[in-house]
């Protein structure tokens, strides 16, 4: 019982030490404040009655009442002065309240004596002088002991056993009545005593209340302003800052001096923003993540700015500034990077798309060029990636160089280009296209090479050839393939007729993905002959394809499409094993030429189909030789002269076909220590009539012998190219001369070793198509 009830006290007392002394002493502070009003009051009253009474009451008594007042009035100031001094020790504090209760029972009783004295010695006018001075000091008292509401009371009820005893030595039933008033008096002082008090109580608490959610506040809103990547601004009514955190000072480069007072305003850019901020202030609405521009030093820079109507002092509105360039300049570079490449800056396919659907929304008539680089692939294989990206940015330069600032050129992936030409531009097509392909024909300089790349144009009329998007873009394809078709470095306008070719081209790829297992396909050989004798030296597979609707059909009709479709990898498989297999029924010695595809070249299975091949049938590797093309030189040279060199490490021989046609350069010879060069058709047909010809086979012939190469000549069709060329020294020819390329069974020298080339020469299955089939192959490079 004892331990419960020493507890209960001793937490009263913590309450009472941690938790009331704030109050206690704002109650002290209150009653210091009135301290200097109500001792003048005490004083002033009490020298006026010492004056007027000097003759009426007897002096010792006024003496004694004076000098007490005196002592009251010293004593309420050390009070005073103590309370002034901020204690918090609860203890204190309360000693000191206790001694203002004391006080305030002393002036009260005093001051009932006062007025007992008066009215007992004095006069009926002096009574009414009593009274008054007695009612305004009571309740002056009142309000001066306003925060302690003890005190107060206690004040009030020691004046009445001094007034009821003047009022009842009276014996008057006006002083009885008087009496009965002073009671009502007191009780409704009592009342509004109460309802003061608790008020000021009240009142503090709800002060400490805001004091202390001010005080969190500014914690968190300093650490907010030092700390976060966001700063407070504050603005009075007229939106000129207010306390402008360092923050604001680094963000504007302006002293925090300069920024105090300045209109927020002034440091925001005057567009149409900052002027919608204005009005956000003018209406007093609160506003969130309004963006504004600022310009720092020269550089534009990004805020996001939310606030709020505030009432606190000066400041009408607080908020937050965040600075979101980087998230801004972030967002620019996405949106830019949607639309624009990001190499050589110019619109990007979706950003063509779009401004081709707003161009042909107009109705206007317009022209869309489609543009390829011819040689970009072989370039970028053979000088790396990073001199194509400058080979694509020169590109661009070059043609925007052709074009007006009406046009609109566009980067549209890889090596493709597209034009849009509105208006009377459109009209001037021709004559742009033709600027670009020979702008593009000129010789670029790309680190230590100079290359040639040369376009294909294709071009399409809106609305000649379309107007909705799809089918414009369609048909100006359609137009530089055929552009390709027919040699590339030309362009080509969309006739109705591509469409055909171009669905004539899918169903032939469709059939080609059949035709191996359809059984469709056939190996011819050709012979090559010695010019040394005319005797046979060997025999070049060629392979035919026999549909049973579109009849033989010639490589040069569907080798392309099977590189471009991949489906050239089992085709090549094919003819390699079908060449080695008929190789084995063949005399001894006798060798066989095989092309390869420069696709095959990256095939993963070529060498272990070669040695397969070559086991299964058990012949000497030495009796094949495998035609190359010089692309397969330009492209990824690297691999594909290691793959070479692993197939040269079988023993088979390695050709070097097509001399001539391609970028030649004598270097390739160089590159690969080749066992054979086959000379071009190109510079045979007119070896008999053009000198320039004849030194070219010359020259290579000359480079052969010396770096112990042989060499064949291609395509001969007359017996003065085989006197010439044997003039040069050239070995082997191969032609139309001796023989077209006929199946296997037709080969009557195949049957013995050795045999007369003129055995072969009878007949021909093979349509004639001397001249046509390889019209492309009439230009020298
Ligand atoms: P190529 O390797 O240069 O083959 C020689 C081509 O010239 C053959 O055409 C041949 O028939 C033709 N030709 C031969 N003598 C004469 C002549 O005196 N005058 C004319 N005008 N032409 C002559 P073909 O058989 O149409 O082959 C064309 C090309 O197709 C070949 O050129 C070769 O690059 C490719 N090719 C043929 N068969 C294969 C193959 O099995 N695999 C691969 N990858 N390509 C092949
Ligand atoms: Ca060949
Ligand atoms: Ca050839």
């Amino acid at each position: 019982m004892r331990a419960g009830r020493h507890n209960m006290i001793a937490n009263k007392l913590v309450a009472a030490r941690s938790g009331d002394s704030w109050l206690l002493r704002r109650q002290l502070e209150e009653f210091a404040s009135t301290v200097p009003g109500a001792a003048a009051g005490n004083l002033i009253n009490g020298a006026i009655t010492v004056v007027l009474m000097r003759d009426t009451v007897p002096w010792p008594l006024l003496g004694t009442l004076a000098l007490g007042l005196c002592a009251l009035v010293v004593w309420r100031f050390l009070i005073a002065r103590q309370a002034n001094r901020q204690f918090r020790n609860y203890v204190r504090l309360k000693g000191l309240s206790n001694q203002i209760l004391a006080n305030a029972i002393g002036f009260g009783g005093l001051w009932g004596c006062i007025v007992w004295a008066v009215m007992y010695w004095g006069t009926s006018v002096d009574s009414i002088f009593a009274g008054i001075v007695g009612a305004g000091m009571m309740s002056a008292g009142v309000i001066s002991y306003r925060s302690i509401g003890k005190a107060a009371s206690f004040y009030v009820l020691s004046w009445l056993p001094g007034a009821a005893l003047a009022l009842t030595s009276l014996s008057d039933d006006v002083a009885y009545a008087c009496l009965g008033l002073l009671v009502c008096y007191v009780v409704v002082l009592g009342a509004n005593i109460n309802t003061t008090a608790e008020r000021f109580i009240t009142g503090c608490e709800r002060e400490r209340e805001l004091k202390r959610s001010r005080d969190t506040i500014g914690l968190l809103l300093h650490q907010f302003t030092e700390q976060g990547a966001d700063w407070l601004v504050e603005v009075d009514r007229r939106g000129r800052l207010l306390n402008p955190c360092t923050r604001l000072a680094t963000a504007t480069l302006l002293p925090q001096e300069t920024l105090d007072g300045m209109a927020f305003h002034s440091l925001l850019n005057p567009d149409e923003s900052a002027a919608e901020l204005s009005e956000h202030f003018r209406a007093g609405r609160s506003f969130r993540n309004h963006i504004v521009s600022v310009f720092v030093g020269g550089e534009k820079r990004w805020w996001s700015l939310s606030a709020q109507p505030v009432k606190d002092g000066r400041v009408a509105y607080r908020g937050v500034v965040t600075d979101i360039t980087a998230q801004r300049e972030a967002e620019d570079r996405v949106t830019y990077l949607a639309h624009y490449d990001s190499l050589t800056d110019l619109p990007n396919r979706f950003h063509f798309n779009q401004q081709l659907y707003q161009a042909l929304r107009t109705r206007k008539p317009m022209a869309l060029m489609y543009i390829d680089l011819d040689n970009f692939k072989a370039v970028n294989d053979t000088l790396g990636h990073s001199e194509g990206d400058k080979l694509l940015k020169a590109a661009a330069e070059r043609i925007s160089s052709c074009l007006t600032r009406s046009d609109l050129l566009a980067r549209l992936g890889g090596d493709e280009f597209a034009v849009i030409l509105k208006g009377a531009e459109a009209c001037k097509v021709d004559e742009v296209a033709a600027r670009i392909v020979a702008e593009m024909g000129q010789t670029l300089p790309l680190g230590d090479h100079d290359v040639v790349v040369g376009t294909s144009i294709g071009i399409a009329f809106a609305p000649e050839h379309g107007d909705k998007a799809d089918t414009l873009l369609r048909n100006a394809d359609l137009a530089l393939y055929a552009a390709k078709a027919r040699g590339r470095n030309r362009a080509i306008t969309f006739e109705p007729g591509m469409d055909q070719a171009a669905q004539d081209r899918r169903l032939l790829e469709l059939d080609l993905r059949n035709a191996l297992g359809k059984d469709e396909m056939r190996l011819h050989y050709q012979p090559l002959v010695s010019v040394a004798d005319g005797s046979v030296t060997g025999h070049e597979a060629l392979i035919r394809w026999v549909h049973p609707e579109r009849g033989i059909v010639m490589p040069a009709d569907f080798i392309p499409v099977a590189e471009e479709t991949g489906l050239i990898l089992q085709l090549g498989e094919w003819v390699l094993r079908q060449a080695i297999d008929d190789l084995a029924g063949w005399p001894e010695q006798m060798p066989v030429s095989i092309n390869l595809s420069p696709v095959q070249m990256r095939s993963p299975t070529l060498i272990s189909t070669m040695v397969n091949a070559i086991a299964a049938n058990g012949v000497d590797p030495a009796r094949i030789c495998l035609e190359i093309t010089e692309t397969v030189l330009m492209q990824e040279s690297e691999a594909n002269v290691a793959t070479l060199h692993r197939l040269r490490d079988l023993g088979v021989q390695i050709a070097l076909d097509d001399f001539g046609t391609g970028y030649s350069s004598l270097n390739y010879l160089r590159s690969f220590p080749f066992s054979k060069i086959k000379i071009d058709r190109c510079f045979v047909a007119e070896i008999d009539s053009r000198e320039d010809c004849r030194a070219i086979v010359r020259s290579v012939v000359s480079l052969a012998q010396s770096l112990g190469m042989t060499t064949c000549a291609e395509g001969i069709e007359r017996q003065e190219q085989v006197d010439m060329l044997r003039a040069e020294g050239c070995g082997e020819v191969q032609g139309y001369l001796y023989s077209k390329a006929v199946p296997l069974e037709q080969l009557s020298d195949l049957r013995g070793p050795r045999a007369s080339a003129s055995v072969v020469l009878k007949d021909f299955d093979v349509p004639v198509a001397v001249g046509k089939a390889f019209a492309n192959k009439s230009r020298v490079a």
